[in-house]
């Protein structure tokens, strides 16, 4: 693996994203901390880390004294302020809502070391928008993960019209440094990944709606008939339907293409809490 041109990473939000990619810098030997609204949050991202890691050593993929190492490099923290000190890359994985990601950059503004840079794991929001919220917009750059973030090779990097040549430079390399594959990406919404990943989602919770034919067999054409290793059911409930619809509407909106749009099944699911593999239920019971 190349060297990182970053030391010290702070990563907020510990959700289903932010735990894994505290994981994988961690585990390339990064100094790392995670925060999040509340201890609770911060504590059960940390734990996700370490059934992650007892997993892997069970599975023979991870070494008992990487474990213990890569769990030493990690620290969490309920308070913002005490997780980005000294730190020279920021990720943020907090809820896809514009509003939500460019408060938590007015509020890191007095944080931040003039040198980090900011990564946003946004899934599909303009890049562009978000960085005209921090200190220094030409230091934005997006950097979306995929689920599980341990596992999953890709690295997608997203360059506003702004960002410093420099910066992106810097962030291919610190992907390659924690092992991933990465892909350089034009700022539009939805970017390479979402934007077809999506359409394939909603089409095919439309066509449950319609009553085409169950989850399972719809999961199962793609699997057999396509070669998609998981079906886009099942991959919307390991994402989150939440987390999913909100990337919808924005796509909707902002491509003006309405085969984007949340259908009505999706909305009446996320109302009554079927969120996917986070929740229990989504498609499928978990
Ligand atoms: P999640 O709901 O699992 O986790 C979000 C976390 O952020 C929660 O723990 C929440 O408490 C915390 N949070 C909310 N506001 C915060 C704040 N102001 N400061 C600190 N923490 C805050 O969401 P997720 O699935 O991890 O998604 C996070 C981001 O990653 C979104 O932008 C999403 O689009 C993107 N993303 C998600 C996936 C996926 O498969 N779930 C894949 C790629 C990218």
């Amino acid at each position: 693996m190349s060297s990182s041109p970053f030391s010290t990473v702070a990563v907020i939000g510990a959700g289903t994203m932010g735990h894994g990619i505290a994981q994988v810098c961690a585990a390339a030997g990064l100094s790392v901390r995670l925060t999040d609204v509340t201890e609770a949050a911060v504590q059960k991202g940390l734990s996700a880390v370490a059934s992650n890691l007892e997993k892997g050593v069970a599975r023979g993929k991870v070494s008992p004294d990487d474990r213990e190492a890569t769990l030493g490099r990690l620290r969490g923290s309920a308070a913002l302020a005490e997780a980005v000190e000294g730190a020279d890359l920021v990720i943020e994985a907090i809820p896809e809502r514009m509003e939500l990601k460019t408060d938590l950059l007015r509020r890191l503004s007095p944080m931040l070391l003039p040198s980090a840079v900011f990564g946003t794991n946004t899934s599909s929001l303009s890049i562009a928008e978000i960085a005209a919220a921090a200190p220094a917009p030409e230091r934005v750059v997006g950097l979306h993960f995929f689920n599980p973030v341990h596992i999953m090779s890709l690295l997608e990097v997203i360059h506003h019209a702004g960002t410093a040549p420099e910066v992106l430079t810097q962030a291919l390399a610190f992907g390659a440094a924690i092992g991933k594959e990465c892909i350089t990406v034009r700022d539009m919404p939805g970017f390479a990944t979402s934007r077809l990943g999506v359409a394939l989602g909603m089409e095919a919770i439309r066509m449950v709606q319609d009553g085409v034919a169950s989850a399972e067999d719809i999961d199962k054409a793609m699997v057999l008939g396509y070669r998609h290793p998981v079906g886009p059911l099942r991959l919307t409930d390991m994402v989150g339907l939440d987390v999913r619809l909100n990337i919808g509407e924005y796509l909707a909106r902002t491509l003006g293409n309405p085969a984007f749009e949340p259908p009505a099944l999706m909305r009446r699911m996320v109302a009554e809490g079927q969120l996917g593999q986070k929740s229990g239920q989504g498609f499928y019971r978990w």
